[in-house]
This record gives structure tokens, sequence and C-alpha cells, in this order.
């Protein structure tokens, strides 16, 4: 286990410790967070190591008026909790839909007033973004969210770190894409999320296209069949683990538990990687 590696879980361990799954005043205080100054591989998660068979399936872009309800009732028919990262625009038009959603359990996490390329944007420009977005979640459920999903996984180290520090937000992307939005029909988008979900996972999808919502109650099942556990991303990330080092000799067969700390981050433009 490397240096930076070893840190990172040092300090997870201290920053879970002190972060509740609901966001206090405290939190968005900036002074007191960027005083402990965490590390950014401690902000960003693309899934986490866990001591356990827990794992958080994500859906991004909702709510949408016919689609969410529909999955709303199948999670519940599973008594699944799941994480909804929601669009600003679509919460002022359906705020009874996020609503409900919060109150059955599910987090809410914010994804951005209207899915741009955070990479290409000025401060401002993501600020107001993010805080519309904020304020429109709080307006609906009574909750300020505490999780960030950039649009396409955009976001740069610098943005990471001010989103934090004025926010007390953590970054969230996902390790298991299923590529839904390319709607590939739901025995593909299950198949594809099971073959690659393991403990820890993140698993990205959206409930705007009826193939995903269609996929689920199977994908449910088969997830459930194999011992998974389904958490919301902020109760994944309070059960994570230090991870032992790998034994000599052996490789690490996981894919990377954290998004590394990149010097510079890569902002892929929304023609080429249209996900998250
Ligand atoms: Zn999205």
């Amino acid at each position: 286990m490397s240096v930076s590696r070893l840190l990172f879980f040092c300090s997870i361990g201290l920053a879970t410790a002190h972060i509740p799954v609901q966001r206090t005043i405290a939190a968005r205080d900036s002074e007191k967070v960027s005083r402990n100054a965490p590390a950014e591989s401690s902000i960003t998660f693309s899934s986490v190591h866990v001591d356990g068979p827990y794992i958080a399936i994500t859906f991004d872009d909702g709510p949408s008026a016919t689609l969410t309800p529909k999955l709303l009732d199948i999670l519940a028919a599973h008594r699944i909790k799941a994480t909804f990262f929601v669009i600003g625009e679509n919460v002022v038009e359906h705020p009874e839909i996020v609503a409900r959603a919060a109150r059955e359990g599910h987090e809410i996490g914010n994804h951005s007033w209207s899915h741009p390329n955070f990479g290409k944007m000025s401060d401002e420009g993501v600020r107001g973004q993010v805080q519309r977005t904020d304020d429109a979640i709080k307006e609906a459920t009574g909750t300020r969210p505490i999780l960030l999903r950039p649009p396409y996984g955009s976001i740069t180290a610098r943005q990471k770190r001010w989103i934090h520090d004025q926010f007390g937000y953590q970054i969230i992307l996902w390790d298991v894409d299923p590529y839904d939005w390319k709607r590939p029909g739901p025995s593909v988008v299950r198949n594809r999320i099971l073959k690659e979900t393991q403990p820890g996972s993140i698993v990205l999808s959206h409930d705007i296209h009826p193939g995903t919502i269609e996929a689920m109650p199977s994908t449910f099942d088969a997830l459930e069949a194999k011992g998974f556990r389904f958490v919301t991303v902020s109760e994944l990330i309070q059960a994570a683990v230090p991870q032992p080092p790998p034994s000599p000799g052996t490789h690490e067969s996981l894919p990377a538990t954290i998004t590394p700390s990149p010097s510079k981050s890569i902002a892929p433009s929304p023609a080429s990687s249209p996900k998250g």
C-alpha cells in the first residue's frame, strides 16, 4: 500500500467519524471545513472499501414524472434504499416526487441545475448550478444534500476542493456503468450491472429511461440472490474500512477503490461521454 493510500484510509476514518448523514449547519461552515483540509481522495468516491456485501445503487437525471414513481414502487417492494442524483430543473417541476423519495428513506444528491459540463465552466457558473439545486432540494425535502455528482463525471480537482469547502459536499462518481443511457435494452442493463458489481460498488443508472426501470426488478432479485445489501451512498461511505495491504506477489484485482488525486482532472466532453 502506498503512503498516499494509507494516509487516505486514515483520513477517511477521521472524516467519516465526524460527517453525519444529514448535513448540519456546522458542515457548511467553510472556515471549519477548510481548516481540516481533507485530501481530495477523502472528498471523491467512485467506490468504497467495505467489510460486508454493501452496495449503493444510484439513479441520475430525474425526477421523471412517470418513471421515478414507478421506480419508487419497485424499490419499496424490494425494501431497497437508493440514492437519487437529481437535476434542479426537474426538482422544481416535480418536488412532490423528490419529497416522496426522501420520505421513503432514499438519499437525494445534487446533480446540477441543468446538467452542464462543470469542467468547462467558470466558478461562478458552477456555483450557481450547485446552489440553485441545493436550494431546490431543501425546499422539496426540508434537508440539504451532502453529495454531489457532477454531470458526465466532469469536474476539476480545484472545483472539487472549493465545492467541498463551500458546500460541504462529497463528490460521488461510480465504478459500475451499464451505459443505460444508450438504451441497450433491460437485459443488457441487468447483465452489465450483475457482471461488474462487487462489495462497495457505486452503481450508475438513470431513472429517465424506461428500459432501466424495466431492468430493475430482476436486477434487484439477482443482486439480492448474490447476497448484496443495498445502502445509500452516505451509508456506504460511513461503512468504509481500511483496505488491507495486498499480499506479497499478488496484484490488486479490484478496480480503483477511490478516485486517485490527479494533479489535473480529466473533463470528458458530453459528446464523447454522455453519462453520469
Ligand atoms: Zn446525469
